[in-house]
């Protein structure tokens, strides 16, 4: 799959619409900024440099990760050089950690649940779009195997979960 492929796929799968619920879930300064900044709007309207300071969607409640995930995958997409710290936060809350290289067994069921919270409300397109976004990266970026190969496991996390998409 080519870049300008893999955006297209992005874009179609998470058609760019108004997101009114809330955006993150709690009271703190950082997820303020994020709701005061984000609340209905569009993932396409978010600009290079708020994507760019908030790195990934993580303290994104499961609607607002499923709102304006595509934005930080395209934006990710822009730089897959080893300083892309977008491309990267965005992976690896993607993958959490598989469980033979996690040493705390709470702290992996809460990112795995994390996870499972977010993408019950993605479509099998969605999805599949994500597993292309991942590939796409470990592929591309620089130094991606040796970077994220060991995160992307099929069966463990995202990259393995089943789609009906064809
Ligand atoms: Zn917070």
């Amino acid at each position: 799959m080519t870049d300008p492929e893999l955006r297209d796929q992005i874009r179609q799968t998470f058609p760019a619409v108004r997101f009114d619920g809330r955006v993150t879930s709690c009271d703190c300064a950082e997820c303020t900024d994020i709701e005061r900044e984000l609340r209905h709007r569009r993932w396409d309207e978010i600009s290079v440099a708020y994507l760019d300071f908030t790195c990934t969607p993580t303290l994104f409640t499961p609607g607002g990760f499923q709102a304006f995930l595509p934005a930080y995958m395209l934006r990710g997409l822009d730089d897959l050089s080893e300083d892309s710290v977008v491309a990267e936060f965005t992976l690896y809350i993607l993958c959490p950690p598989v469980p033979e290289e996690d040493d705390d067994g709470n702290l992996l069921s809460r990112d795995v649940k994390y996870l499972l919270e977010r993408v019950s409300l993605m479509s099998p397109a969605q999805t599949q779009a994500i597993r292309a976004f991942l590939t796409f990266v470990q592929e591309n970026a620089c130094d991606g195997e040796k970077r994220f190969g060991r995160f992307i496991t099929p069966g463990s996390n995202i990259s393995g979960a089943d789609s009906t998409a064809p």
